[in-house]
C-alpha cells in the first residue's frame, strides 16, 4: 500500500486518541511509521524522527530492543496466550517473583492487568473491597491530587484532576477529594496541611490516598518535593488509610531511581506499574500489594477478588516484561542513564534562559519547560515547536504550552545531543 493510501484510509476510518478529528483530517500530515528502532521512528517516506517522548512514555529501552524482540518471538513459539484461570505459566510466575524483588519492601503480591488505567483501577477496587469486607464499609472514597492523571476508565477518571479529561464525565464519575499538589503556590507546607485536614475530617470515609509520586506526567511534567510523600505516608499510617502510588509513568527509572517512591524511601500499600514495565512493547501491567491487603481477601470464597481481564498475565507480555528486568540488571540501565539525565537537566536549565521560556524543570530522564504566553492543555505555541522539531527530525509532541522530552533511558549520547539541539533550535525559531 502506498503512503497516500494508508493516510487516506486512516483519515476515513481511524478515530485517533486525544485528537480533534476535523482538524486532524484537514491539516495533519501524520507520520506513517514503517519501522522503529532505538530512539527513532522511520516514516514510510524514508525520513527518520527521534522519538522524544518514547511513544507516550512507554519505550524506556527504545523501540524494538533486539533482546525484547527475541524474547517475544521465543514465547510466541511456545504459547501466545492462556488464561490465569486454574492455570499458570513460567513467565507469569517468574515475573511476579522478580518484580517483587525489585519493588519497595513489603509489596509481596502481584495482580496482572492490561495497561496503566487498569493497573490503577485494580488498586482502587482492591482498596474498596478490602475495607468493605474488613470492618470499614463506609470507606468508599479517595483522595487524589489536583492535576492528577491516572488513566482513562471511569473509575480512574474519577480520581483524575486534569479538567479537560474529566469535565465531559462530571456527575457520572465518583466523587472524591482533591487536594493541592506541592507544586502549587506555597509548595510543601500548604499541601501537607490540606492533606492532613482531609484525612482528619474524612478518614472514616476514605479508602486510600492516590498519588503520582514526585512527577505528575500528564498535567505537564509537574515535579514536587519527595518530602510530600513521606508526609503522606505518615498521615496515611496515622489514620490507617492506604497509600496507592501510581508508578505507571515514573517507574522503571524514568525519574532516576527504579521507582519514584524511592526518592522518599516510602513503602506504599499498593504500587501500580505499566508503560516501562513491558518495555513499551505490549499492553501489560501489574498492581502490587502488601500481604495485609492480600490476606484481607482470604477466608470465605465470597471475599475473593472477583476481577480479571481476558488477557490477565498474558504470556507474551510476561516474557517481555521479564526480559526487561534482566536487561535493567545486566546492562545497568539506571546507572547508564545518570549522565544522560545530567545532560538533559543541563540543556533544560540553559533553555530556561531563553526569553520565550517561562519555567524549566528536570528529573531523571525527564526535561520539561513552559513556553511563555497562553496556558493550558489546548494552548497552541507547543504545536508550533512541534512543527519546527519535526522539520528538523524529531517527534516532540507537546502538552499545551509544555515542551518536554522523555527519551529512552538507553538513548545513545550522540542521539540525545542531537535531540536536545533540535529542541533548542525549534524553540528559538518559534519564540524569536
Ligand atoms: C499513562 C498513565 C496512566 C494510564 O496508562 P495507560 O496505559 O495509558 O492506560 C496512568 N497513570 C499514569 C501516571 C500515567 O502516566
Amino acid at each position: 500500500m502506498d503512503r497516500d493510501r494508508i493516510v487516506a484510509l486512516d483519515k476515513q476510518r481511524v478515530w485517533h486518541p486525544y485528537t480533534p478529528m476535523d482538524r486532524y483530517r484537514a491539516e495533519v500530515d501524520p507520520i506513517v511509521v514503517e519501522s522503529a528502532s532505538g530512539a527513532s521512528l522511520f516514516d514510510r517516506d524514508g525520513s527518520e524522527l527521534i522519538d522524544a517522548n518514547s511513544s507516550w512514555w512507554v519505550a524506556s529501552l527504545g523501540h524494538n530492543h533486539p533482546r525484547l524482540v527475541a524474547a517475544l518471538k521465543a514465547q510466541a513459539d511456545r504459547n501466545c496466550h492462556s488464561a490465569l484461570a486454574g492455570m499458570t505459566h513460567e513467565p507469569a510466575a517468574e515475573l511476579a517473583e522478580r518484580i517483587c524483588a525489585v519493588a519497595p519492601e513489603g509489596l509481596d503480591h502481584v495482580f496482572y492487568s492490561d495497561d496503566g488505567s487498569t493497573a490503577v483501577e485494580v488498586g482502587l477496587k482492591l482498596a474498596l473491597q478490602y475495607w468493605a469486607q474488613n470492618g470499614r464499609p463506609a470507606r468508599k472514597h479517595f483522595v487524589a491530587l489536583q492535576g492528577a492523571f491516572h488513566g482513562e476508565t471511569l473509575g480512574v477518571t474519577s480520581i483524575g484532576g486534569v479538567d479537560v479529561f474529566r469535565a465531559p464525565f462530571q456527575g457520572a464519575v465518583l466523587e472524591n477529594w482533591f487536594v493541592p499538589t506541592p507544586t502549587q503556590a506555597g509548595g510543601l507546607e500548604p499541601a501537607v496541611k490540606a492533606l492532613r485536614a482531609v484525612l482528619e475530617a474524612e478518614s472514616d470515609r476514605l479508602a486510600a490516598v492516590v498519588v503520582e509520586p514526585v512527577v505528575q506526567g500528564a498535567s505537564g511534567m509537574q515535579m514536587y518535593d519527595p518530602a510530600y510523600l513521606r508526609e503522606a505516608r505518615a498521615l496515611c499510617d496515622a489514620h490507617d488509610v492506604f497509600l496507592i502510588v501510581d508508578e505507571v509513568f515514573t517507574g522503571y527509572g524514568r525519574s532516576g531511581p527504579m521507582w519514584a517512591s524511592e526518592h522518599a524511601g516510602i513503602r506504599p500499600d499498593v504500587l501500580c506499574t505499566a508503560k516501562g514495565f513491558c518495555g513499551g512493547m505490549l499492553p501489560m501491567a501489574a498492581t502490587l500489594s502488601t500481604a495485609r491487603i492480600f490476606d484481607g481477601f482470604l477466608g470465605d470464597p465470597d471475599r475473593a477478588f472477583y476481577y480479571g481481564h481476558s488477557f490477565c498475565g498474558n504470556p507474551l507480555g510476561a516474557a517481555v516484561a521479564l526480559e526487561v528486568l534482566r536487561i535493567y540488571e545486566e546492562e545497568r540501565i539506571l546507572e547508564q542513564a545518570k549522565p544522560k539525565a545530567e545532560r538533559i537537566a543541563a540543556a533544560f536549565e540553559a533553555l530556561g534562559e531563553l526569553p520565550g521560556v517561562a519555567r524549566w524543570r528536570a528529573r531523571g530522564m525527564i526535561g520539561a519547560l513552559d513556553l511563555a504566553g497562553d496556558d493550558g492543555y489546548l494552548a497552541q505555541a507547543g504545536w508550533r515547536v512541534y512543527d519546527e522539531a519535526r522539520a528538523r527530525g524529531a517527534y516532540l509532541r507537546p502538552m499545551g504550552n509544555v515542551v518536554y522530552v522523555t527519551p529512552p533511558l538507553n538513548i545513545e549520547d550522540a542521539v540525545l545531543d542531537r535531540l536536545l539541539d533540535i529542541v533548542r533550535d525549534s524553540i528559538e525559531t518559534v519564540t524569536r
